[in-house]
């Protein structure tokens, strides 16, 4: 029996999906790749999964786990060959338990991120991850590329925030480590292979994530800030005035305020006058009666008069507080308005931050003039997403330099010890970047580790190692 008759054996009516309706699964979200595919399996058990890998296994068919698709380096997009499978978790979608004494849930694969925080809140828990698609993104996407976002400052990566895993392996065994433990010093972290490996060792069919206590009180406010310096120099002060109660601290630069103003309903500039940078921070604490607002405006007063800060509000309702957020987190469709871009995700030590930044802004300025660039992100954790934005009419000439505005940005990270990617993985787009930045005894390590577990190559071909 060929392939596509066996699947169709192994999945119900519906869950194989041929020919026209594989379109939605074939773009990636930057829509940088289009490929094709043999077909869509979305299978609703693990041991489907697991029947479905074996028959690709067999077959020598590459297999693309897919989730929310809102991979920023095309991971989860198959091939232009048409004879890969795209295997897609969105039916494997239960939460299968809440311990909220252990702090601790169990979450299939295709749960959508929003939905693993609500199950948490409801059991009086919090699960922190957070991430501007997290509506969209799934568990098993975020445990495969190892997401960051606001937290992490607080919480740590996805990689922090996991108990134990359940795989799916490239010759459909199942590696069975739903564990709950807390401490576990039993060999090699086997299941840690898994987290940021982008589906390439195998399918991550669900995960035991660790909760913590829910926030009762939080203090959000809108700072502008002279400087990016300013702003690690803020973070630091803030750290040890509230005992280290900072869950977020973001930057984001005058054009930003700008194009979400304008491309996005409902966002306004919450300062009266015009800054060349802001910081969009929030502290947050368990005890409900913990006098966070306070707390943030006398630490921002104080930062006034040592000249630290140009001028801030601090949120008093939930309203205010969504509405500031509103603006870091419609940053990246403000400028899908605006055309092409360029993205980089760079993390430095973050104390070298705003020398990445001058420096940076410098080579775009003397190299790339007519670009406009948009450096946001994640000051506590020495993460910039450094964008460069072309002018409507100049978009294809901006994209034509991406490779050469890349090498000089990703040369001036690792020159400043830094990663040319910190939250949003390898996938397809930067494999020549590993390459090249990687030392070579780990690159090695991770091609012996991609043949000991797949040793047929079928998972995710191509992504973050070349294939063949
Ligand atoms: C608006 C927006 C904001 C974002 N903000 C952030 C941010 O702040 N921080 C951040 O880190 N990222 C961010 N991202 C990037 C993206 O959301 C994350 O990388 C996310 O974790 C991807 O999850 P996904 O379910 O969409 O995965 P997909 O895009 O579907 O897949 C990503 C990779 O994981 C693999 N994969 C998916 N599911 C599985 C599975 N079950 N088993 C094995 N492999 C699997 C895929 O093959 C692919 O290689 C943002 C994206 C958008 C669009």
């Amino acid at each position: 029996m060929d392939l596509l008759g066996t699947l169709r054996g192994i999945l119900a009516p519906g869950d194989l999906i041929t020919g026209e309706a594989c379109e939605p699964y074939l773009t990636d979200h930057r829509r940088l790749y289009r490929g094709r595919a043999l077909a869509v399996a979305l299978p609703r058990s693990v041991e489907e999964v697991s029947r479905v890998v074996v028959a690709c296994n067999t077959a020598r068919v590459g297999v693309v786990p897919h989730g929310g698709n809102t991979s920023y380096c095309g991971g989860a997009t198959p091939d232009e060959s048409g004879a890969q499978l795209v295997l897609a978790l969105a039916r494997l979608n239960r939460i299968r338990s809440v311990d909220p004494e252990n702090y601790s849930l169990i979450a299939e694969a295709g749960c959508v991120l929003a939905r693993v925080q609500e199950a948490a809140e409801t059991a009086g828990r919090h699960f922190p991850l957070s991430l501007g698609s997290q509506g969209s993104c799934q568990i098993g996407g975020n445990l495969s590329t190892n997401a960051g976002g606001v937290h992490v400052l607080r919480y740590g990566m996805m990689r922090d925030l996991v108990l134990g895993l359940e795989v799916v392996l490239a010759d459909g065994r199942v590696l069975p480590g739903l564990t709950a433990l807390r401490k576990d010093n039993t060999g090699y972290d086997i299941r840690g292979l898994f987290l940021g490996a982008e589906g390439t060792l195998g399918v991550i069919t669900a995960a035991s994530l660790k909760l913590f206590p829910q926030l009762k009180s939080a203090a959000t406010a809108f700072v502008a800030v002279p400087s990016p310096a300013a702003a690690v120099t803020l973070l630091a002060r803030l750290r040890e005035a509230s005992g280290d109660l900072v869950s977020s601290f973001e930057l984001i630069p005058r054009i930003a305020v700008e194009l979400t103003t304008r491309h996005i309903p409902g966002v306004s500039d919450p300062l009266e006058a015009a800054h060349p940078w802001y910081v969009l921070c929030e502290l947050g604490s368990a005890r409900a009666a913990e006098p966070l607002e306070a707390l943030l405006t006398e630490a921002l007063g104080a930062a006034l008069e040592a000249g630290l800060i140009e001028d801030a509000v601090v949120a008093r309702s939930e309203r205010e507080r969504a509405a500031l957020w509103k603006i870091r987190e419609t940053i990246p469709e403000s400028q899908r308005h605006e055309g092409p871009g360029l993205k980089h995700d760079i993390s430095v030590p973050v104390s070298a931050l705003p020398q990445f930044v001058a420096r940076g802004a410098e080579w775009v300025a003397a190299h790339v003039p007519g670009a406009r660039l948009i450096a946001y992100g994640h000051v506590g954790d020495g993460n910039l997403h450094f964008n460069l934005q072309a002018r409507p009419a100049e978009g294809a000439a901006l994209l034509a330099r991406g490779e050469e505005v890349r090498r000089a940005l990703h040369d001036l990270a690792a020159a400043l010890g830094g990663s040319f990617s910190a939250e949003h993985g390898i996938g397809r787009l930067k494999v020549a970047e590993l390459e090249r930045y990687a030392p070579a005894t780990e690159l090695a390590l991770m091609h012996a580790v991609k043949r000991a577990l797949d040793p047929n190559g079928i998972m995710n071909p191509g992504k973050v190692l070349r294939s063949g």
